[in-house]
């Protein structure tokens, strides 16, 4: 009979029992909820062996890669290493950082150095940890098959702590911890021709830059759309950059989106989103990637539903602010 590894632990899994029914029949602590494969919340990771394909139906398709699994509806074959998605990315490592640059306005490109390689997609997020214990999410723009520092582009927010610190405190240098990486936004081969849309406002620029890269350094032919939003031309960067990129790869179209009352030659009139719906009405069959202003991922995610792109084909990454900034009321 198959057994279950968790936390240096091992359980038998008793006849037709699933991977969840033997944790929880020993004791263990794992959250569930409807315990028929729809509600996600029993997600697990095998770290070793073979997950049987009915125990990933409904997942994403960059979670199935990640040996993620339903533990309600899994009932293993063989033996099993299981871990909780937490566990996993809670493990801490030390970064150097090797080159701190302003690529914009009020934008700060760190790059980082690891001490042991870390294994992660351009697109998906780490939490940086300070000293202190504050710790916040910033996504990755790096390739790793490149061989490139880790790459992150952060924004200061007023008042903002992380942020500020970055800023004004951190150099070339210093040392501090990253956590991770987390996140299903990232660019799967296997559909080379599909449309890739991607919509960014602000710093969410940098995991748009990681995936388009991504996407073309692994041959994808169809078409890629980016649009980087910003109220003013300061809070754009990477331009010249993405031009480049854009010659480079004539499948590649870059638009940089002006908001504001001033929209110089070469941007166009109106919020990113806006403006790529009015270029692509229509989204079926497309993969859409979506990040920073939470107020503009919520809402764009719902119209590319509903212009026709799937929902598993939606990746959204809002840069929700932090619970624990919330001041007190005076
Ligand atoms: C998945 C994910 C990925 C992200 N990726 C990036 C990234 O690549 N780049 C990036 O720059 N950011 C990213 N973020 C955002 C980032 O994690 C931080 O939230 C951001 O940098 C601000 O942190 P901070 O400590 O500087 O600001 P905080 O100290 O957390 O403050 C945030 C802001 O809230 C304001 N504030 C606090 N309380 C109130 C209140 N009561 N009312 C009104 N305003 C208030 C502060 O003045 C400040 O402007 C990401 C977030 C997520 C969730």
């Amino acid at each position: 009979m198959p057994r279950i590894f968790f936390e240096k632990q091992s359980y038998t899994c008793q006849g037709n029992e699933s991977v969840l029914d033997c944790l929880t029949s020993h004791g263990v602590p794992i959250p569930s909820s409807c315990r028929s494969g729809i509600c996600q919340t029993c997600l697990m990771r095998a770290v070793e062996g073979e997950v049987p394909l009915a125990a990933q139906q409904g997942l994403k398709e960059t979670l199935r890669v990640q040996n993620y699994f339903l533990a309600c509806v899994c009932k293993p074959t063989n033996d099993l290493k299981v871990a909780l998605p937490d566990a996993e990315v809670g493990a801490r490592t030390r970064v150097t950082v090797l080159a701190k640059e302003v690529l914009g306005g009020n934008i700060t490109r760190l790059r980082l150095g690891c001490t042991l390689p870390l294994d992660y997609r351009p697109g998906q997020f780490v939490q940086l940890h300070r000293d202190d214990g504050l710790v916040r999410s910033y996504s990755i723009a790096s390739l790793p098959q490149l061989e490139e520092p880790l790459e992150l582009h952060i924004r200061r927010l007023p008042e903002g702590r992380m942020s500020g610190w970055i800023h004004d405190i951190l150099k070339t240098g210093d040392t501090l911890e990253i956590s991770g990486p987390t996140g299903q936004g990232f660019y799967l081969p296997g559909q080379p021709d599909q449309g890739l849309l991607l919509i960014g406002t602000g710093s969410g620029l940098a995991p748009l830059w990681g995936i388009a890269r991504d996407a073309l350094e692994q041959g994808h032919t169809g078409p890629i759309h980016l649009y980087h939003g910003s109220r003013d031309a300061s809070g754009l960067y990477l331009i010249n950059e993405l031009l480049e990129l854009a010659e480079q790869y004539p499948n590649l179209s870059y638009t940089p989106c002006l908001s504001g009352p001033n929209i110089p030659k070469g941007f166009a009139a109106g919020r990113a989103e806006q403006v790529a719906f009015s270029h692509l009405p229509k989204l079926t069959g497309w993969r859409v990637f979506l990040c920073g202003h939470p107020t503009m991922v919520a809402t764009t995610r719902k119209k590319a539903f509903l212009t026709g792109a799937s929902m598993k084909d939606i990746y959204a990454d809002p840069f929700v602010i932090a619970a624990d900034s919330i001041k007190p009321a005076a």
